[in-house]
């Protein structure tokens, strides 16, 4: 019996999903918001997936619900699972990954490190806030944010006055995350997998650098981390996986502070941007490793298959590059950079692709990513 996975949203990350799937011999559903989409190769249906109805109907062609984004209402996933559905990561886990305050509030809970942090709904509370963390704060909307969108540094209350108004407040559900500017060294993630019974993987621990606020590179394993700081970034991981319930792939984004703490940023609860390495530099990627978890099959190995991997971004210039003209060539002239593209329509800032070179230099790999991208972003 062929087992079946439908995925919710039709971006790189379910598109990323289907070559594994197709390996395995797993049968791949999307349901995309649009036709054209990035995920268009699967069977893909074109559908709202705020409408019950429509997930609903889709649910009924497959064993398991999964995500290529974290926006599906939980309302939905509820009646979906109250219906016998298998959705995976479960709407309970997913709740601390749609809202930034719920997942500081439940990380709390769990004892983990993490940035200062309040939840504001007044001026006054940001001000009060921001006097007793040294005049500065980074301030996010708890939900819709995404890329840095809807994250913003601030210096004073004034500076916030659009996000406090009563209509945009009640947009982001009425309270804002205020949270201490870590004043980090850089930022790491830690993936993981983790399938319903409980099994448990992680990769190495990575370094991610973002640009405007955008993952633009990573290298992994991070550079320079000490054993102790690796063990515990993967014991943090673990905490949150069971803590929430996660299943499917998790990443948790920490910042490495000056006297090497972790606090946790954020958390996806689906292959995310710090794991696209895997796909080159491990056995099992972290698409396969997702697939598998979702569908509580054996988790694979996550050795490294080289020393180090960097996966360097394509981020769209303008509306026109495409990457078309130069393609060949940058094919021609960079034969180890493994060259991945999305299918999207050009966009500035958008993630069109991305680029990994594995080696055991980390030197190599890092010069030859880069060029790599450079050459396909000047065509
Ligand atoms: P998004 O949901 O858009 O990815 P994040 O919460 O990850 O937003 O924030 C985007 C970026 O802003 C982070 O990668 C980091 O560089 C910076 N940032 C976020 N929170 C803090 C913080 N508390 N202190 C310092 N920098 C932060």
């Amino acid at each position: 019996m062929t087992l079946r996975v439908g995925v919710i949203g039709g971006g790189q990350l379910a598109r990323m999903m289907i070559v594994p799937a197709l390996e395995l011999g797993l049968e791949i559903k999307v349901l995309a918001e649009a036709h054209g989409s990035s995920a268009a190769l699967a069977a893909t249906q074109v559908g709202d997936y705020t409408k019950f109805e429509t997930v609903a109907e889709f649910a009924k062609t497959v064993d398991v619900i999964t995500f290529d984004h974290e926006h599906v209402p939980l309302e939905i996933l509820r009646r979906l699972e109250a219906e016998g559905v298998s959705v995976q990561p479960p709407s309970r886990a997913l709740a601390f990954a749609q809202n930034k305050l719920e997942m500081r509030r439940r990380l709390h809970e769990l004892g983990l490190p993490m940035p200062v942090w309040a939840a504001v709904q007044t001026a006054d509370e940001l001000q009060e806030f921001l006097n007793a963390n040294g005049g500065v704060c980074v301030l996010k909307t708890p939900i819709g944010g995404y890329d840095g969108k809807g994250v913003r540094i601030i210096r004073s209350a004034s500076d916030a006055q659009d996000w406090l108004e009563p209509d945009a407040l009640t947009r982001v559900g009425g309270t804002l995350l205020a949270e201490e500017k870590v004043s980090f060294v850089r930022e790491v993630a830690q993936l993981s997998a983790r399938t319903p019974s409980g099994d448990f993987a992680t990769w190495p621990l990575v370094q991610t650098t973002q640009a405007n606020g955008v993952c633009a590179e990573v290298v992994a394993p991070a550079p320079g981390a000490n054993a102790e700081t690796i063990a515990h970034a993967a014991e943090i991981a673990r905490s949150v996986a069971d803590g929430v319930g996660v299943a499917g792939v998790l990443a948790v984004e920490m910042f490495e502070t000056p006297n090497g703490r972790l606090l946790i940023n954020e958390l996806a609860m689906r292959p995310h941007n710090s794991g696209h390495f895997s796909i080159e530099g491990s056995v099992t990627s972290q698409f396969e490793q997702h697939l598998r978890a979702v569908l509580n099959l054996p988790l694979g190995s996550t050795d490294a298959r080289a020393a180090w991997s960097v996966m360097v971004n394509i981020l769209g210039v303008d509306d026109r590059n495409d990457f078309v003209s130069g393609f060949e060539k940058v094919l021609g002239e960079h034969p180890v950079a493994k060259v991945h593209t999305y299918g999207k329509g050009a966009r500035a800032g958008r993630k069109m692709g991305h680029v990994t070179v594995i080696s055991d230099s980390l030197d190599f790999a890092t010069t030859e990513a880069n060029a790599t991208a450079q050459a396909l972003l000047q065509g």
